[in-house]
Formats: C-alpha cells, sequence, structure tokens
C-alpha cells in the first residue's frame, strides 16, 4: 500500500517529512517500508508553507487482511496528532493507494494529475474528482486541501522509475525534540570540509559565492538540515564528515528536487506556471529600486519581463551584460506577468551595436535630426541617413547561468547537474 501525505506544517512548527519518519519508523513492525519520496509540486502556490513539499511511502504489510486496517488507523492517528491544525493555512490529506490498483490506465490518470500538480494550479475539486474515479481510500481534516499533494505524492512514488522521471536524494536530519526552536549547533568548518568532499555528487550544501551553508533551515521546524545529491554514498560520506548536536533521527528521501520538472515549453503564458522561453533581448536591462534587475524579451506570443530579484546575488550580474539583440532562452515561473528567472541561456550574442554615426571632418557624434531625420553634425552641417553599425567585444560568454544556491527553489536543477549534456554551462561555483 501506498501513503501519501501533505500539508501538516505550519511556518511555526512541524514538517510534513519529519512525521512521514516519525510513520516509517513506526510502521516497520508491520511490514517492509520503502524509502520514501519528498516530491516539490508547483513552486508558484500561493497556498504553500515553504517549499510546497509533499511525501509519500510504500509498506508491504505481512499480513494486509488482518493488518491494513491497523497500519490506516496509525498513518491517520499520527497525522491528527502531530499537525499544526490550530494555524489557518494547515489542512492535513492523506491518501492511500492499494498494492494490486496500479494499471494503464490508472497510472495513466495519476501521471497527468502528478504533472498538474507540479506545473498547474489545481482545485480540491480536481482531487475529489480523481480519488472518487479511482475509488481511492482517504483521510483529511479542515479543508484537505493537502489532498492534492497527497495523491501528487503518491503517483510520483508510484510512477517515478516507469515513467523515466528524473530524480535527486536527500538525506533529511532531525533534531532532538527539546531543540526545537532553539539555536542550531553545526560546525560550519565540516560542512565546508563535507562539501570539499563530495561536490559535485553531492550539491547545493553550501553557496561559495556567498559565503553560506545553504543545508540548514532558518525555520523552528524539526530538521537539522538536509544533504541533497545525485549518489547516495556521497550523501553518507558527507553526513559522516558533518558535525553537529546530537540528532534524534534521520531519513533518505528519493526527490524531485532539482529536476526542474515544473517548466514546461509554451506560447501561452499564464501566472503561477513556470516556463522555458525562447526569445530576443528587447530592452538593455536595467537595475529598478531594491536592486533588482529588468528586462524585456521578444517571445513567440509576444513581450514578457523578466527580472532578477535581489535574492539571486551575483546572478544579476549577468543579467546586467545583456543587450539588445541577443538570443536567449529564459527559465522562470510568471507572477504578475513577470518572468522571475532561475537560469538563463545565452545562445547568440548580439556583437553590433547601433550608435549615432561619427561625423567624418570633426571626429564627434552626429545628433538626431528629428525623428526619422537621420543625424547632422551641428558644428560641420555634415549629415547621415542612418546611424552607424559597430562590433562590440561582449564581457560575457555563451552559455547556461544560474542562480545561486542560497535563491534556488528546491525543484531547480542546479547546472552542476546538466555537466553531461552538451550545453556550455557555468555553474554559480
Ligand atoms: P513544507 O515545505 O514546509 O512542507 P509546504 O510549502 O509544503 O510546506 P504545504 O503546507 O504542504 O506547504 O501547503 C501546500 C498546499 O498546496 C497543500 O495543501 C497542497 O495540497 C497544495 N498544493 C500543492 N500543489 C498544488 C497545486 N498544483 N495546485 C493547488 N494546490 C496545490
Amino acid at each position: 500500500m501506498i501513503v501519501g501525505i501533505d500539508d501538516t506544517d505550519s511556518r511555526s512548527g512541524m514538517c510534513t517529512t519529519y512525521l512521514c519518519t516519525v510513520l516509517v519508523d513506526e510502521l516497520k513492525s508491520y511490514g517492509e517500508v520503502s524509502t520514501p519520496v519528498l516530491v516539490r509540486l508547483n513552486p508558484c502556490i500561493p497556498f504553500k508553507t515553504r517549499g510546497n513539499g509533499a511525501v509519500a511511502f510504500e509498506i508491504l504489510i505481512n499480513d494486509v487482511r488482518a493488518l491494513e486496517r491497523e497500519v490506516k488507523e496509525i498513518v491517520k492517528a499520527r497525522v491528527s496528532e502531530l499537525s499544526e491544525l490550530r494555524a489557518e493555512g494547515t489542512n492535513p490529506g492523506v491518501v492511500f493507494i492499494d498494492d494490486n490498483a496500479s494499471n494503464a490506465s490508472f497510472n495513466e490518470k495519476l501521471k497527468r494529475f502528478y504533472e498538474s500538480a507540479v506545473r498547474e494550479v489545481l482545485t480540491i475539486e480536481d482531487v475529489y474528482a480523481i480519488i472518487s474515479e479511482l475509488q481511492l481510500d482517504y483521510f483529511g481534516l479542515k479543508n484537505k486541501r493537502g489532498l492534492i499533494g497527497a495523491l501528487a505524492a503518491a503517483s510520483f512514488l508510484l510512477l517515478h522509475t516507469e515513467e523515466s522521471y528524473d530524480y535527486t536524494y536527500e538525506l533529511i536530519v532531525y533534531r532532538r525534540k527539546e531543540r526545537w526552536g532553539t539555536v542550531r549547533f553545526i560546525d560550519d568548518a565540516s560542512v565546508w570540509a563535507a562539501d570539499e568532499a563530495t561536490y559535485p555528487l553531492v550539491w547545493d550544501t553550501v553557496d561559495v559565492a556567498n559565503k553560506k551553508l545553504v543545508l540548514v533551515p532558518h525555520s523552528p521546524c524539526p530538521v537539522l538540515f538536509g544533504i541533497r545529491g545525485d549518489s547516495v554514498d556521497a550523501i553518507y560520506k558527507a553526513y559522516g564528515l558533518i558535525q553537529a548536536e546530537p540528532d534524534e533521527r534521520k531519513l533518505l528521501f528519493i526527490t524531485n528536487q532539482g529536476t526542474d520538472c515544473h517548466l514546461m515549453k509554451s506560447e501561452q503564458l499564464q501566472d503561477f506556471h513556470s516556463y522555458i522561453l525562447d526569445g530576443v533581448v528587447d530592452s538593455n536591462p536595467m537595475t529598478i529600486e531594491g536592486g533588482h534587475v529588468l528586462f524585456s524579451l521578444t517571445v513567440p506570443g509576444g513581450e514578457v519581463d523578466c527580472i532578477a530579484y535581489e535574492p539571486t546575488k551575483g546572478f544579476r550580474a549577468i543579467i546586467r551584460e545583456l543587450r539588445i539583440g541577443d538570443e536567449v532562452t529564459a527559465y522562470g515561473s510568471l507572477k504578475e506577468g513577470t518572468l522571475n528567472l532561475e537560469k538563463i541561456e545565452l545562445r547568440k550574442l548580439n556583437l553590433v551595436v547601433e550608435r549615432n554615426p561619427r561625423c567624418n571632418m570633426c571626429g564627434r557624434n552626429m545628433e538626431s535630426a528629428g525623428r526619422s531625420q537621420g543625424y547632422r553634425c551641428k558644428r560641420c552641417g555634415t549629415f547621415s541617413a542612418v546611424k552607424d553599425k559597430v562590433i562590440v567585444e561582449r564581457a560575457i560568454e555563451t552559455g547556461l547561468y544560474e542562480v545561486p544556491p542560497v535563491a534556488r527553489r528546491h525543484i531547480s536543477k542546479p547546472l552542476v547537474r546538466m555537466r553531461m549534456g552538451d550545453k556550455i554551462i557555468h555553474p554559480s561555483r
């Protein structure tokens, strides 16, 4: 049986992955429990507490007939006990998928549901429709919105190998209860050493350019730190090197983090969706109040503003180097009609810059003689109908650039994971 769970936490405490870890430990006496999954769903969803995560695990119950009901009761009891039910936005949901339920049409429906949960905005009615169509058992509290994430996580667990979804791992380490809400003790130097010994199989542990640890959350939740990567061995090696306060427990998750599976190619752009857009820069970048950098991109459907927010730090220096006419591919989420950049590929740099013509008598720049009237040198009276075209050197190279780890979304793919592809990459370190 697969158990999917979501929306149990609030900003002031708990974490759905911790609840999953407690359940996995408790249910081991009822049967073999799989490596759980942690999925990140649409990162633009307004209801999310933090990273729009949901979890699922599979349990092969020793004696299904005798024990299935008991296992479900334990899941419901722990979700009811450990959820932050007093918080307004906490709406827990649990979905159960039976062992024999899977078949081609069932899986196809779950595939569509999972992909929509990562890329679209769903309603509670959408999840009820599929739960009733597939006759799934479920449990929920308050408005039960967590059923959306719970079913998406259960679907990913069922399908991730069959559908060849890209996946990565995270080892999440939890604090002892008496320390929850207090300052976390982690020896910084040991984290840098662990990174040195395991990067790039382990990534997003530290941010080199910004000199920050990024494996530690800043909320009062039970998580001490999480180690992300492509290799389970490298992750455990890093864990072994990190010195920190004693942990209560830890659990490895298979995840869709670092995979970019939220991004779509489409000409119909909608807010709260994330895209990969090919286009041509049509305004030179401008730094606006707050240090954010903005430019406009011509795309097949029209024009879209793209922004690199201040927290993307050094990434803005790349964006500031763009010039009108550069051919780029922009990666990011659309909010209020503006694409929040996560990555950019500079495909072709415009090396030709147009500027007011030089007077061939005195060598000074001519001035505009009026709209569509050409250019004139006031001093010498010389005239030119068109601007000069000048070949310029550019301070950047073509290739893919990314925001640094401090600004990276859980679901965004670090460029270091693209190292086997055919693209030129410029990882942020
Ligand atoms: P944390 O990262 O700490 O676990 P969170 O950011 O995951 O917190 P949740 O508490 O899980 O936030 O809240 C997200 C809510 O949004 C859940 O109820 C989930 O079911 C719902 N949700 C997830 N994806 C979508 C979607 N694509 N459309 C509509 N609702 C969604």
